[in-house]
Order: C-alpha cells, then structure tokens, then sequence
C-alpha cells in the first residue's frame, strides 16, 4: 500500500472524506488521493517519493512557480519578529498602497483572511451601500462557501434561490438570484422584475469554476452598463483572475471597472489571505468608520502580508512577466487542442493566458449548461493516465488548470504535450 493510501485511511477515520477541502478528495476521479510532501518551481512531490508537473499550483496563488526563495526569505524574515499582533502593521499599509497603485478601480482595501470572506464582505458591503438586498450571481460561478452564495439554481433564470448545501436555511438564500453565464438577456430578466432591488451583480470575470468559461464579447461590459443603469453595484470576483491575468487581473485586460473586487490566495503568495476594495466612497461603509462591521482577528497577518507583498512587487517588477506567461499559455494551450484534434477526440478547449481547461464535449462550452454536457468519465481515465505520467491536473473537470512562470516550453510543458499525446491513444 502507498503511503498515500495508508494516510488516507486514516484521514478520513478523522477529517470527513479525510481531506479538509472537498476536491482534494478526488471523488470526482475515483482515485486515492495523493497526499503531497514538498514542491518546487513547475514539480510538485508526493509522499511516496513520485514527482508531478504541477498545473494547480495551490489553485492559483503559486504564479512563480512553488517554493521561490525570494519569497520564503521574506516569510523567513517577518516570521522572525513575530507570528501575529493582532494590531496595525507598516506592511499593511504598504499591502493597501500597492493593491490600490496597481489597480485602478480601488481606492481603498481590506484584507481578510481568504476569498469566501472576501465575497462574504463585498456583499454585505454592496447592501449597505445600496440599502438594497438582492444579489445576483451566476451559474457555475463560484463565491466561496458563505450561505448566501451557496445556490446551485439549476432550474432556469428566475428561480429564487435554493440552498445548494444542508445547514444554509432557506432565508440566506431567498435574495440569491441566479443567471445565466454569457447571457445578458437572464440578467435583464431580474432586473425587469427586481427593479430596484438588487444591490449587486457579482460575477467571475472569466469563469473557473465550472471549468474555464470565458465571457463572451460584450458580457462584461453589458454587466456594466446594467448595473450602471439600475444603481447597482458590479462585483469582479477576482480571486482566480486577479493578479493572473494581468497585472490588473481580469479587469485590466478586458477593460471593464468593476465598483467592487474580491481578491483571494494569489494576495498571500501561498499563505491565507484575502482582499476586497473599490472606490473610497464605498469602501468608506466598513467598520471602524462606517456602518458595516466586518473585522478579523488575523487579517492583514504580518507573516501573509510579507509573502504576498515580495510576490506582488516580483509580478510588477519583472519586465514582461504576464506577455511570456500568456504568450506560453497560448502555445501550449493550442499545442494541446491540436494534438486532441489530431486524436480526433472529441473536446472543448477553453484557454485564457495561463488558465484553461479540456472539456471533452462536442459542444462549445460557454456557460454552465454546456460545461455539464462534459463526459466526466473520459476526464477521470485522462487525469488517472496523466498522474500516472507525472502530471497533476485538477482533479475534477470543473476546476481550472494554472501555468506558472516556472512551466518551461522546452520541460515541463513539452513533457506534458508528449504525456497527453500517449493518454489520447489510451482514450480511443
Ligand atoms: N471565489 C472564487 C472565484 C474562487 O475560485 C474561490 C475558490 N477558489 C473562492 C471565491 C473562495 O476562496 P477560498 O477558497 O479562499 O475561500
């Protein structure tokens, strides 16, 4: 028995389903999961001794690649004056300069502690200010795991919100309203029947969580022009995108101001964190000087805070850091579509920069209902293959994959080409 095996019987004799996040349990690939000892650069390590090409990379935050140095110096250094205060800090202040210099839309920020407090508070925030209620979310997109963002909505636009989740009473979720991805037909919808109820639309400017969703051409600015329309407010949920796209996350490379964003991970380079900001006059509303209280014991953590700021300064300091990382996304991306193609697989390859993700569909995936139509038996033989092959993928076709600056074309990522290439024979 691995070692893997052997410590997964005993976790889930402790910890349900013996993981502490759900998709870690690889329930969706049927595979014992593998528990992971140590990473560096592009690989990640198991327990056993096998090495992985990592394309999670911790879901999104390890954009250098896993364990670069730089960082953990800085960890190294912040953790030698002390763990946690629980009191104002220099680097916070240095942490809120930064975020609200690199992106435009905010003017003031706060940190918290990861990105479902980050939703949680942005919500809450977008009522106080609007004095309104309702809050529209869309389909497949994921908030994080706050009660009110727990609505599955599956049957169709108007549906008031259902929990998705046991223990989530109903009211937490009758102001959820759900619509459609890439639809702004669904969205005008509710706002034709809640006119001026709705304090905000949130959204995941490119969607990763119903696997890699992109918006259409006009959506995000047709959210915009709603929400501007009816007086609410627009929410980028940027915890997958921030910072990853663009400098500017997601909405600095479509062009797109959100009055709110949520950031999540990336922010703490591998530690816990999380933000949200916008503009002053918003931002304003949070306790201690407004009427929405919000707080945390160890947000702004210095330790966290260090991290994430020697990753930030890194990302805005090294000259052409996003072009190579999207410029090598897009080869490898299309590498891997062809060599699908060439296999005559059927798939839906959606791609943006270093995000994407194999829907293996005849469909083109462009919204919730479309990312369903995946045959999510073929993704489980080909993420089974592939981690036999030393690749480690997402284990659930609805997650995103991550590129990092570490993924070399010559290594890793032609190393992972000529792995997929085998995996298709084995598929057909
Ligand atoms: N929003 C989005 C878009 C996410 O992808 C996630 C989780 N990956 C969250 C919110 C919740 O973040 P966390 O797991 O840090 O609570």
């Amino acid at each position: 028995m691995s070692r893997s095996e052997e410590l997964f019987r005993q976790a889930v004799e402790l910890i349900p389903g013996g993981v502490n996040s759900p998709v870690r349990a690889y329930g969706n690939v049927h595979e014992i999961p593998r528990f992971i000892a140590s990473a560096d650069g592009p690989y990640i390590s198991d327990v056993d001794g096998n090495t992985y090409v990592d394309f999670i990379g911790s879901w999104g935050p390890m954009i250098l690649g896993n364990n670069d140095k730089r960082i953990l110096n800085s960890v190294a250094e912040a953790a030698g004056k002390g763990l946690s205060f629980g009191a104002a800090t220099e680097a916070e202040v240095e942490m809120a300069k930064l975020v609200c210099d690199l992106v435009p839309s905010i003017e003031m920020v706060r940190m918290v502690n990861s990105g479902t407090e980050a939703v949680m508070s942005a919500i809450r925030v977008a009522r106080g200010f609007t004095g309104r209620n309702k809050i529209v979310k869309f389909m497949g997109c994921y908030h994080g795991h706050s009660d009110a963002m727990l609505v599955k909505a599956g049957s169709g636009v108007m549906t008031a919100g259902i929990p998705d989740s046991a223990g989530v009473p109903a009211g937490c979720t009758q102001d959820t309203l759900s619509a459609e991805y890439n639809n702004l037909d669904s969205v005008q919808e509710l706002f034709d029947r809640y006119t001026e109820e709705i304090a905000a639309v949130i959204v995941e400017p490119v969607g990763a969580n119903m696997g890699v969703v992109l918006p259409e051409k006009g959506f995000l600015e047709g959210l915009r022009a709603i929400c501007d329309k009816y007086g609410s407010l627009l929410i980028f949920d940027e915890v997958i995108t921030g910072f990853r796209l663009s400098i500017q996350g997601a909405q600095g490379y479509f062009g797109v101001q959100p009055d709110l964003t949520t950031f999540g991970k990336i922010i703490g380079a591998g530690m816990p964190v999380g933000a949200y900001g916008g503009r002053k006059e918003i931002m304003k509303l949070v306790s201690p000087v407004g009427k929405v209280y919000q707080a945390g014991t160890l947000s702004g953590n210095p330790v966290a805070m260090a991290a994430g700021l020697t990753q930030l300064k890194i990302l805005r300091d090294t000259p052409d850091f996003y072009e190579n990382l999207n410029a090598n996304g897009d080869w490898f991306y299309t590498e891997m579509d062809q060599i699908l193609t060439d296999h005559q697989i059927p798939h839906c390859l959606n791609h943006i920069g270093s995000l994407g993700c194999v829907f293996f569909t005849e469909e083109t995936v462009r919204d919730y209902v479309s990312a369903k139509t995946s045959d999510t038996v073929v993704y489980a033989k080909y993420f089974k293959y592939l981690l036999n092959h030393g690749v480690y993928m997402a284990p659930s076709q609805f997650e995103a994959m991550f590129l990092s600056g570490a993924h070399t074309r010559e290594r890793e990522l032609k190393k992972t080409l000529e792995v997929i290439d085998a995996c298709c024979s084995e598929l057909k």
